[in-house]
């Protein structure tokens, strides 16, 4: 205690010398700091100590907000040039599941923040929108309709930041079609670890725009994205369509995203599905998703497969100019699959509220006081040649009959990742995301408790390594260094490289728990 005392003093001293502040009455150990860029209360060195995981807790020494990507370099600057140097963290919407944005006893950088920092600015000709990195994707949606545009590839949820998705990927069901929105990043300002502000691209400085995107904050802070764009669709066509057969569902998605090549109108735009083994779910699959036709009764397409049900979802974009061809369109790709017929479900709804879909659940799950609870969520990308395994061992093995939050499954093509990103994929042509999106719940029953739930996740990354199924954690959560060099496989010499180059004293987002501070 007596030594982050001491080293919130000598961190202040710094930022006071950095930033010329002035200081005040004695707040902090007989130290003050007049300058609204500073958070140094305990309530908001609190909120910084969380994250929607629930599960890790680590208090900063004091919260940044900065008013321009100069602030940041400012402030990095101080923390590599000092002897006694000190941590910095980016925190985007604090949405992480195990402490990545944390920095204990260091400097976490507030990016997204109710003041609006730079304006975004959409170049119509060209279809690109520059956004401040701590915006919020529902902000960015929101700006960019009002040219009639709109970025490609989302993730299900849209109030995460711009710069904490780009450091993981950022997926949906359009990444099989336009990538992960890492993969439609057409420029970025970086503040590296050394407080150097540099603007990267494919063509300028490409090694550390690369190290940057699925980078996990280690190699700078993005202040800046630029974002493809494309002409915003105003409709939504959304489908959902159930098996109880696990080859017949994974052949009909693969078979989909096989089409990512074929014109527009023949094939989907965004592929995903579900996974039901849940008793409750069974009879709540379609809430939040209201369809017009007559609901077939659940209960008799379960049994044969041990109650396990599959539904694909997917949905098909359109104008209202070209909404005559739209019934034609989607009868056509839904004859080529092999659903369990009469169990297709249809609504048809605004482009914002289908993107925005996840937000209505949320609302919902906070009036219940549901949403901040823990979420020991596992992400993992699981190789294709393996699913059926993974079926077998987890959907219809270890999870029983209960699984406390929605279980997706859906495939990627790998060629629309690039591999000199610093995320890494199993080797193959395709693979699955499998996300366990589960909440912990203290209502008395076993199954619903984070031990529970969390000895499940090892259970689950146990099976894989017994039975050789080749998974990466999306999201990843790693405790050593060497559990670090393992996920990285091939990549991490260049990931130690890029390391060195870009934050030789490892200042930045220490929580990820891969480097150790340096100095
Ligand atoms: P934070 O949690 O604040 O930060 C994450 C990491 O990025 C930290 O290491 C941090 O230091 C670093 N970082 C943050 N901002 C910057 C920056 N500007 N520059 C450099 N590094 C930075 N992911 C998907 O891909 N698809 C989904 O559909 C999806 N749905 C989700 C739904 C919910 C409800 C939640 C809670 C998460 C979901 N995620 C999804 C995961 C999400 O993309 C990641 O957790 C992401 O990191 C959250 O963004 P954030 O802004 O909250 O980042």
């Amino acid at each position: 205690m007596m030594a982050a005392k001491l080293l919130l003093v000598l961190v202040i001293c710094r930022l006071i010398v950095t930033f010329g502040l002035t200081l005040n009455s004695s707040e902090v150990f007989g130290i003050g700091i007049n300058d609204h860029r500073f958070g140094l209360n305990p309530t908001e060195l609190e909120s910084a100590s969380h994250d929607f995981g629930g599960q890790n807790r680590a208090e900063p020494l004091a919260v940044f907000h900065p008013t321009s990507a100069d602030d940041i370099s400012r402030l990095i600057k101080s923390a590599y040039e000092s002897a006694h140097g000190f941590t910095v963290s980016a925190r985007g919407h604090g949405h992480s599941i195990n402490g990545q944005a944390h920095t204990k006893n260091g400097v976490v950088i507030q990016m997204s923040d109710s003041k609006k920092l730079v304006e975004p600015r959409v170049d119509e000709s060209l279809r690109f929108v520059d956004v401040w990195g701590g915006e919020l994707w529902i902000d960015v949606l929101n700006y960019t309709l009002r040219y009639g545009l709109a970025p490609k590839s989302w993730t299900d949820y849209l109030y995460l930041s711009v710069g904490g998705t780009l450091s993981n990927a950022g997926i949906s069901g359009q990444a099989f079609n336009h990538g992960p929105q890492i993969s439609n990043v057409y420029e970025l300002d970086v503040i590296t670890g050394k407080g150097e502000l540099r603007t990267c691209s494919e063509q300028q400085d490409s090694e550390l725009f690369h190290a940057v995107l699925g980078g996990l904050g280690q190699f700078g802070i993005i202040s800046r994205a630029r974002i493809a764009l494309e002409s915003a669709p105003q409709r939504v066509r959304w489908i959902r369509v159930l098996y109880s057969n696990f080859s017949s569902f994974t052949h009909d998605q693969e078979y989909l995203i096989s089409l990512h090549s074929q014109p527009a109108a023949q094939k989907f735009d965004y592929v995903e599905g579900f996974v039901i083994v849940d008793e409750g779910l069974i009879n709540n699959w379609r809430s939040s998703f209201f369809s017009p036709s007559n609901p077939v009764k659940i209960s008799s397409v379960v049994g044969a497969n041990g109650g396990v049900l599959y539904c694909l979802e997917i949905t098909k974009n359109y104008h209202q100019l070209n909404a005559h061809a739209i019934d034609q369109e989607v009868e056509e790709l839904l004859k080529k699959l092999n659903y369990i017929p009469a169990t297709e479900f249809t609504t048809d709804l605004p482009y914002v509220d289908f993107l925005d879909r996840v937000h209505k659940a949320e609302l919902k799950l906070r009036s219940k006081g549901l949403w901040e609870v823990p979420h020991p969520w596992l992400n993992l990308f699981v190789p294709k040649s393996r699913i059926d395994d993974f079926d077998k061992g987890v959907f219809r093995g270890i999870l029983g009959n209960k699984t406390s939050g929605p279980i997706l499954i859906y495939p990627m093509n790998k060629n629309k990742w690039d591999e000199r990103s610093s995320v890494v994929t199993p080797n193959e042509e395709v693979f699955y995301l499998v996300a366990l999106l589960r909440s912990a719940l203290d209502n008395g029953e076993e199954t619903q408790t984070l031990e529970y739930l969390s000895d499940q996740n090892r259970q689950i990354l146990r099976f894989c390594d017994d039975a050789g199924i080749k998974i990466k954690q999306y999201l990843p959560h790693y405790n050593t260094q060497k559990q670090w060099m393992d996920h990285f496989g091939d990549k991490w010499p260049m990931i130690y490289q890029r390391k060195m180059e870009f934050d030789p004293k490892h200042i930045l987002a220490t929580g990820q728990r891969i480097f150790q501070p340096n100095f």
